[in-house]
């Protein structure tokens, strides 16, 4: 069955480059009925905190991103050990002691001789009395996995085949000197265990996924099929590391954002299908297709949700949204027309505010000198209320007859009279409305 997990660690809050990993694993799995973990990978105890736990299933929750059931690293850090042991035991596993300065002095006389800066292993030379005297000196040492030096295969679900040859790589480091474990060998124990078969991540962990394939075979456990998803970048192709802070899924979701424009961008954004607004999550599943997506940095560009968000929020009947109408202050009796006029025109819900404050305290009018008079004559000709729909243009009818005023010399002068812009609601819809209105008529 097809098992698929989210690993994000609770070290910060989850940004659109997160969600990109979220979803597709969330729609593979989906797509075949399979299972969605939410694995959360807190082997590091000063970084991982709680509220960032907590925060990250608010965000997933918020984008309709359910997850079957929730793994955590710190519950299983005795699994870890033990696979840990197995290694040591096939002769894999290997304590080294180089302080971080000396292992920085050993790369940069590696690129000097123009060679790759991969760990020396020099470690495997240290007899046990001179690790004996180091850790009496240094403390514990670090647990290094000894690749097998040949080429590691896999055919990656989005780059395609790739081969990495072992001897480029420098054996990793599995456990910390103060004994944490650390992700690489968590995440294959886990992966392993948990029988997840699809894999999807950022191509920055290419290279883990060769060791990792190692290590998964020392272990003797099946390999997932692995993908790994182009990078986000910023608009015009910049590195988008340093600004994901200011993409957190929170921020987008405060700036009104929707779930649904999100999902269907970010299901898309780097496949060769176009980008289209999905009505629903089923509709994401049933569209999605993780060989349609490239290798080449894929665009972000945040200003591109709001207009989705516009569109999404256009599509919507009154109940889907009827909080948001009240919160703006709109009375129930007027909640169904006035939504049929701001959906319209509004790119967030936090613009129906605006949208019933002018239909409630009316606007500052725009009038022109030369249309003083006309406005004037206009006004007077105001029906009696109430208004409906018909009022509009009844209205305008008289005021043309009266006037001899039409198209748009008729009514732009009274649209920017009522509403002090130049744009904006279809006014047949807008006047029966506008409560200053109402209250002469
Ligand atoms: N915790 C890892 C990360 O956030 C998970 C990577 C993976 O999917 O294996 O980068």
């Amino acid at each position: 069955m097809t098992t698929t997990r989210f690993a994000p660690s609770p070290t910060g809050y989850i940004h659109v480059g997160n969600l990109r990993t979220a979803l597709m694993n969330y729609l593979i799995a989906r797509k075949a009925s399979g299972t969605f973990i939410l694995r959360i990978d807190d082997t590091d105890p000063e970084r991982s905190k709680e509220e960032y736990v907590d925060a990250i299933k608010q965000d997933l929750e918020w984008l309709g991103l359910h997850w079957d059931r929730v793994e955590r690293q710190s519950d299983r850090l005795d699994r870890y050990a033990e696979a840990a042991d197995k290694l040591r035991e096939m002769g894999r596993f290997y304590e080294a002691f180089e302080t971080p300065t000396e292992l920085d002095l050993k790369r940069k006389k590696q690129l000097n001789m123009g060679k790759p800066p991969v760990y020396d292993r020099a470690a495997l030379n240290l007899s046990a009395a001179e690790k004996e005297a180091l850790r009496a000196e240094r403390g514990n040492g670090v647990w290094r996995f000894k690749l097998d030096h040949e080429r590691i295969e896999w055919n990656d679900g989005i780059l395609g085949g790739i081969s990495i040859d072992a001897a480029s790589v420098s054996d990793p480091v599995l456990i910390r000197g103060d004994g944490q474990v650390l992700y690489t060998i968590a995440s294959v124990v886990d992966d392993t265990e948990m029988g997840v078969t699809d894999v999807v991540r950022g191509s920055d962990h290419v290279t883990n996924t060769a060791t990792q394939i190692q290590i998964i075979q020392a272990l003797g456990g099946d390999c997932p099929r692995f993908a790994h998803h182009s990078l986000l970048t910023g608009p015009q192709g910049e590195a988008l590391s340093k600004r994901l802070g200011t993409l957190a899924l929170r921020d987008l979701r405060e700036q009104g954002v929707q779930p649904m424009a999100l999902l269907s961008l970010m299901a898309r954004l780097g496949s060769s299908d176009p980008v289209e607004l999905r009505s629903d999550m089923a509709e994401l599943i049933d569209g999605f297709d993780i060989g349609r997506f490239g290798a080449a940095p894929t665009k972000f560009d945040v200003q591109d949700l709001f207009p989705l968000t516009a569109k999404h929020l256009q599509s919507l009947p009154l109940a889907d949204v009827a909080d948001a109408v009240a919160d703006a202050g709109v009375p129930a009796e007027l909640a169904e027309s006035f939504w049929a006029m701001a959906r319209e025109n509004i790119t967030t819900l936090a613009d129906l505010k605006g949208w019933w404050d002018l239909c409630r305290d009316g606007a500052e009018p725009l009038i022109a000198d030369e249309d003083q008079a006309f406005i004037a004559e206009a006004v007077a000709l105001l029906p009696e209320g109430p208004f409906d729909g018909e009022t509009w243009g009844a209205w305008t009818k008289a005021v043309k007859e009266a006037t001899g005023r039409k198209g748009k010399g008729l009514f732009m002068p009274l649209r920017k009279a009522l509403t002090g812009m130049e744009r904006g609601p279809e006014m047949a819809t807008l006047l029966p409305l506008l409560q200053v209105i109402r209250a002469r008529g």
